[in-house]
This record gives structure tokens, sequence and C-alpha cells, in this order.
């Protein structure tokens, strides 16, 4: 098994990028909440961040203006009905002999074909969902340094993606894991000396709510995070619990680490990002504002950091830290997608399927909050297990899932 070990990164820094005075970045995902914070970490470090590569779903109009900027070599619309959008034109302006032309490319073949282009050292992976996971596969057998924010691509293809990625080629941006990284860093044989993983969670916004008062929840509600701000899908996920249920997958992945090491610990105000126990009683701990910008950054960066202008907390004047459990038997999503990760096989991508399915009928307002997790649990249990062998297998689990959890919808 491939462990992504903070020691062996200097080690496995692209040549390209060792060569050239700027990293040479592709966003998938621009448009998105982590794609248009990367893009503030690029005009912040200009002379360190070349962007070479842009992607979208739909929001053309935002792509254009960040070409106009940032003038990558490609761009690429994954949703083919924006493909003929008006305002691409712009990006082919005939009366514009100074308009720089980037190669426009369209559709998922488009999303896959930027992950692999030779002009990129750094494929940051932005996209929301199961989107992702193909991205993430052509991005690692194409041996760039993947800034990995896409959690969905290795929960539901971890055990795939993690054999074909080289020692320290996946670079993690979900800010728990790149705070388990950073605490990682330094210790040799940390599989050894590991205790275990705590994997902080703000709680969301409904933290200590009861069972009757979260019938009536609506995703209006589930939008206001105490914490952070991020696209829709993530924040439901945040309320639900899915999301750490995913990060605990993710961990377990990333850093080889069994379901028994990796316990989830309510941190309300989200400063202390994850910390790591280690046999001999010492806990490390990773500290920073709640911005992606920090550990954006440093999947950018990585062995070095580069200066960020708001990043810092006021710890002279910061509320007292408290630490809770979360509770598994309200909040369900989180111990489903942990019995989906130990199952292993198909079922994460399973898990995950039904999950994205369930999140976007609640935002529609389709289902009540307490039926996400009904739909996961019935969706997984209607499937039988099977183990993981391809890239192909996997999405057509994600497909098949996305059927029951759709045909339990319309019941
Ligand atoms: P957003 O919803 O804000 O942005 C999603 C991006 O993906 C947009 O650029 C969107 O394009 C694009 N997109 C949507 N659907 C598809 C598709 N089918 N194919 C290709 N691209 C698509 O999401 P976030 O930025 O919040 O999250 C992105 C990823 O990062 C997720 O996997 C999330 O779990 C992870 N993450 C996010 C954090 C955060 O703070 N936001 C924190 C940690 C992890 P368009 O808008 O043009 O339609
Ligand atoms: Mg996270």
């Amino acid at each position: 098994m491939n462990t992504l070990n903070a020691n062996s990164q200097t080690a496995s820094a692209p040549s390209s990028y060792k060569n050239s005075s700027r990293l040479r970045v592709s966003i998938l995902g621009a448009s998105g909440s982590i794609g248009k914070q990367a893009l503030e970490v690029a005009r912040e470090n200009p002379d360190k961040v070349e962007i070479v590569g842009l992607s979208v779903h739909s929001d053309t109009s935002f792509l254009v203006d960040a070409a106009k900027e940032f003038k990558p070599a490609y761009v690429c619309v994954s949703d083919p009905a924006h493909a003929n959008d008006t305002c691409l034109e712009q990006l082919n302006s005939a009366k514009n002999p100074k308009a720089l032309k980037p190669e426009i490319l369209i559709g998922d073949s488009g999303l896959e074909e930027m992950a692999r282009f030779p002009e990129a050292d750094c494929i940051l992976i932005a996209v929301v969902g199961a989107a992702g996971i193909k991205a993430t596969h052509t991005a690692i057998l194409s041996e760039k340094r993947v800034a990995l924010a896409n959690k969905e691509s290795l929960v539901a293809a971890g055990d795939l993606l993690m054999t074909l990625a080289k020692p320290g080629q996946i670079i993690p941006v979900d800010s728990e894991h790149s705070a388990i990284f950073q605490c990682l860093i330094g210790e040799t044989n940390f599989e050894d000396s590991l205790e275990c993983i705590w994997l902080t969670c703000s709680g969301g916004p409904f933290y200590g709510c009861t069972k009757e008062q979260l019938k009536g929840v609506t995703a209006h509600d589930a939008l206001k995070h105490p914490s952070w701000t991020m696209g829709p899908k993530i924040t439901i996920d945040s309320a639900t619990l899915a999301n750490k249920g995913l990060e605990v997958i993710e961990a377990h992945h990333l850093f080889n680490a069994a379901y028994d090491k990796i316990k989830v610990l309510i941190q309300p105000g989200s400063t202390i990002h994850s910390m790591v126990s280690f046999k001999d009683g010492s806990t490390k701990a990773q500290i920073a504002a709640p911005s992606m910008k920090t550990p954006i950054s440093l999947a950018f960066s990585y062995p070095e950091r580069w200066p960020l202008s708001d990043s810092f907390v006021d710890y002279q004047n910061h509320a007292p830290l408290s630490f809770g459990k979360p509770d598994s038997n309200l909040f369900r999503c989180l111990p489903l997608a942990v019995q989906a990760g130990k199952e292993g096989g198909i079922m994460p991508a399973v898990m995950n399927a039904a999950n994205e399915v369930a999140n976007a009928a609640f935002r529609k307002g389709r289902i009540g909050f307490l039926d996400i997790p009904a739909v996961i649990e019935k969706t997984m249990d209607e499937t039988k297990n099977a183990p993981l062998e391809s890239i192909d297998q996997v999405l057509d689990a994600d497909y098949k899932a996305r059927l029951s959890a759709t045909q339990l919808l319309n019941k």
C-alpha cells in the first residue's frame, strides 16, 4: 500500500517543478469555493505560481474573466451544455489581436485531458463529487503533483488510487488532512509510533440539537455553517456529518491508518484543524484560522511555506478551546460512512453516491434532514458488495447506487 509519508515529499516533488521558477498549476473546478481561493493564492504569489489550466462546469463568464486575468494555455468547460455560451467568444476574439487564445476543451474528456497535459506540474482537483474520480486517476497516472480537495475520489476509489500514486504525490487540501500531514512531517516510521489521529469537526450548525429539532430543519438552516464558507454540497455534508464520515475514509487512505485509530473530535470554532497522538503520550496539533487558503497554499508550496495575508489566529483574544464527541446516534451519516469504509470494496463508492443524491434532494426540499441517512442506509443495504478491481467498476457502482437512491426518493 502506498502511504502518504510527509518525509517522502521532498524526494518525490515533480522534477519539472524543481527546475522551473514557478509552479505551473491547473485548477479543475476553478469557479467553486476552493477554486476561487486557489486563484487568490496565485494572485498573492505571482512569482511562485503560474496558472496554465482552468476548468469550470457551467460558469463560463467566471472562466472568461479568470482566463483574461491568468492567461492559461488551456481552459475547459466540462458541461457540454455550456460549450457554446456566447461569452466564450471573447477568448477567441478576432477583434482583439492581443487576446490570448487558450485551447478550449469540452466535456468530461476535456477535464481528463487537462489532468494530463504536459504543461502542468500540479493539478488541483477542486471539482465537487464523484465527477472528480477520473480526473484524479488521470492526474496520478500522469505523475503530476496532485493537490487533492476532491475527497470523494479517494472515498470511492482510494484503494486503487493510493496503489497507483507515487509516495508523496498526493498532497491533501482538505484542512483536516493537511493538518495531519503537517503533524507527521519529521516523524519517521509514524505507522509504528501512531497512537491515533484526532480528526476535528466543528459539529456543524446543528451541534447539540435534539432529534425533534432536526426533523424540522431546512436546507436554508443547514447552509449556515458556523465557521467555514464552502460550496453547497459540502456545507450540507458538514451539517449531517457525512463530510466527517467521508473524511475518516480519506484519512484511512492517505495515512494508511486503521479505522479504529481515527477518532472524530468535535472542536467548535474549527481552530484546531486536526491532531495526531503518538505512543509516547505526545500529541501534535495544527492550528490556523479557518481559511482554506492555508492548506491550498501548502499543497502548492510544500516543502516550502509561502506567506499569506489573512491566515492568523489572534491567540491573545481567542475564546477557550472546547472539545466534544459526535452523536453518532443522531448524525447517522458518520457511522454509515465508517461502516462503508470498513466493509471496503465498492461500498464506499455506493455510500458516497447515495449521499450525493440525498444531499441534492434535501437542498431541493424534496426530503427532510433525517431522510438523508435513511436513503444512504437503504442504498447500502440493497447493494451486494464486491472487491474493488478497476476505476470503471467504481464508476459503474456509483451509477447504479445513484439509480437506487433516486428510486428510493421517488417511492
Ligand atoms: P463548489 O460547489 O463551490 O464548486 C464546485 C466546482 O466543481 C465548480 O467549479 C463547479 O463548476 C465544478 N463542477 C460541478 N459539477 C461538476 C461536474 N459534474 N464535473 C466537473 N466539474 C463540476 O465546491 P467546493 O469548492 O466547496 O468543493 C470542491 C471540492 O473540494 C469538493 O470535493 C469538496 O468536498 C472539497 N472541499 C471543499 C472545501 C471547501 O472549503 N469548500 C474544504 C475541503 C474540501 P461550475 O460552478 O462552473 O458549475
Ligand atoms: Mg475538511
